[in-house]
């Protein structure tokens, strides 16, 4: 018979062994594809093997395959920040194992979710008219928010009917916005033909209202039916952010319905002087921001403000026998407002972040990522042989390597990119920016410093002088 209680304690001791660690790992793994697949058995075993093996096959073959995503060194994507707080949170959500689908499945779970929505909507400077859920990705959010602009936009007939005699709708996103709004679109059966892209203008790069205004009304002119506006508040290329108040006003004109996708930056907005950088945002339908990213909890966190809930829930909601709570018609079920029926209690480790660090600490994070990312951006910009793309969004930046004959740019900084990642002491990744190839840097580990952050500048420039 298997010690359960000491694997548990052995489980929690490896993870803070392992975060203890990470600054002198390599921060993506040096394997090749199928090297790890290799290493494990080709079929289950029929009978039971120790777990002491278990345990030390997981050690020796899994554990350095992964990248290290909790690296203070990490600066590709996006963060996705598991603070201390945010573990233990899990280990016990773990331990409970619930289906917190409905307010009866899990009474606790619900409550603190209603409470840690609302805690974070008051961190935000959010009026108090939005209610919310936590989804497990922002794409979910995204999701249900552009299946709530298709049946709007068709009084709610859309469920039942199907779309291939309804008008054609129309959505309408900025060229820079995320791949979710592109899937929601095909997965709401709009279609990508019908998510018309607003061309961008200015230093933060966001969508141009006058060009919006000329774009939908040449859509209802040709019979189009404009159904809802998806706004950027950081987007993930470059940190492009759209005006969102000036998109507010032209939804308003049109009653259309606005969703502001602010995954990653949200979390930036409990600092009251970034706060203009979404003005407007309060005037919003529905808007996403991942707890997960750059808040302290992990991965799925992704809190999902919406204005009106019965909107969302008579587009999502079914209600077949089996999941009626007799009697208890005044109660949330939170499953009604996303789209998978079971889901995890995703709020302990938000109440849990947000308790153990304050709104302070959460500040001062914030507020010194985008300090070290404007910091070493200088660095790069006053460095012969570099310039910089795109100033630093919140706390991301892009840069390019120009070498000394300036020829084959692209290539020279997708082979940067890659002598950077195959070093491993930092990790970055690419995006283009008007056709061209840049290298993104963004700062938002939890643990990171301001070392961390200065210590990718000799990696970057060595690396560079070599290629
Ligand atoms: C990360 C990100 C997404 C996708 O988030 P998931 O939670 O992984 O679905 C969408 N939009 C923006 C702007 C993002 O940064």
């Amino acid at each position: 018979m298997e010690d359960w209680r000491a694997w548990t304690v052995k489980a929690a001791e490896w993870g803070m062994d392992y975060r203890a660690r990470l600054r002198d790992l390599p921060v993506r793994p040096p394997v090749q594809p199928g090297e790890i697949a290799a290493k494990i058995a080709p079929s289950p075993p029929e009978t039971p093997e120790p777990f002491e093996k278990v345990f030390a096959d997981f050690e020796r073959d899994i554990a350095p395959g992964m990248t290290h995503w909790q690296h203070p060194r990490f600066f590709a994507y996006f963060p996705s920040n598991s603070a201390p707080a945010s573990l233990v949170a899990e280990h016990l959500v773990n331990a409970i194992g619930a289906v917190c689908m409905l307010w009866q499945t899990s009474p606790a779970a619900t409550e603190l979710e209603t409470r840690a929505v609302a805690w974070l909507r008051q961190a935000f400077g959010l009026p108090d008219v939005f209610q919310g859920c936590i989804q497990d990705t922002a794409s979910t959010a995204t999701l249900a928010a552009v299946l709530v602009m298709r049946e709007r936009a068709l009084n709610f007939t859309g469920n039942q009917t199907g779309l291939s005699s309804t008008p054609r709708l129309r959505i309408y996103c900025s060229a820079e916005a995320h791949s979710s709004i592109d899937r929601a679109v095909w997965f709401s059966g709009i279609g990508a033909d019908n998510l018309v892209r607003i061309p961008i203008k200015g230093p933060l790069r966001g969508a141009d209202p006058d060009a919006l205004r000329a774009l939908i009304a040449a859509d209802i002119a040709a019979g189009y039916k404009p159904a809802g506006i998806i706004a950027n508040v950081g987007a993930t290329g470059v940190g492009a952010t759209d005006p969102v108040a000036d998109l507010a006003a032209i939804a308003r004109e049109h009653n259309l319905y606005l969703h502001v996708d602010a995954a990653w930056a949200g979390a930036a907005m409990i600092c009251p002087e970034l706060r203009h950088l979404w003005a407007g945002a309060e005037h919003a339908d529905s808007i996403v921001v991942n707890a997960h990213k750059w808040l302290g909890a992990q991965t799925h966190c992704s809190i999902h403000f919406v204005r009106d809930p019965a909107s969302l829930t008579r587009t999502l909601a079914a209600k077949p026998d089996y999941l009626h709570t007799l009697g208890l018609s005044e109660v949330v079920n939170y499953s009604e407002w996303g789209i998978p029926l079971g889901r995890q209690f995703r709020a302990l480790k938000l109440w849990f972040v947000l308790r153990a660090y304050g709104l302070e600490g959460l500040r001062t994070m914030i507020r010194n990522h985008i300090a070290w990312s404007r910091a070493l951006c200088e660095k790069l910009r006053a460095t012969p042989g570099f310039e910089i793309v795109t100033d630093a969004a919140f706390s991301l930046f892009t840069f390019r390597y120009l070498g000394v004959s300036r020829a084959n740019v692209d290539d020279l900084n997708l082979a940067l990119v890659e002598a950077i990642n195959a070093d491993g002491r930092i990790y970055l990744t690419q995006t283009r920016v008007d056709g061209a190839v840049a290298i993104r840097f963004q700062v938002g580990q939890f643990e990171c410093t301001e070392a961390d952050v200065m210590s990718a500048y000799p990696v970057i420039t060595e690396i560079a002088a070599r290629l």
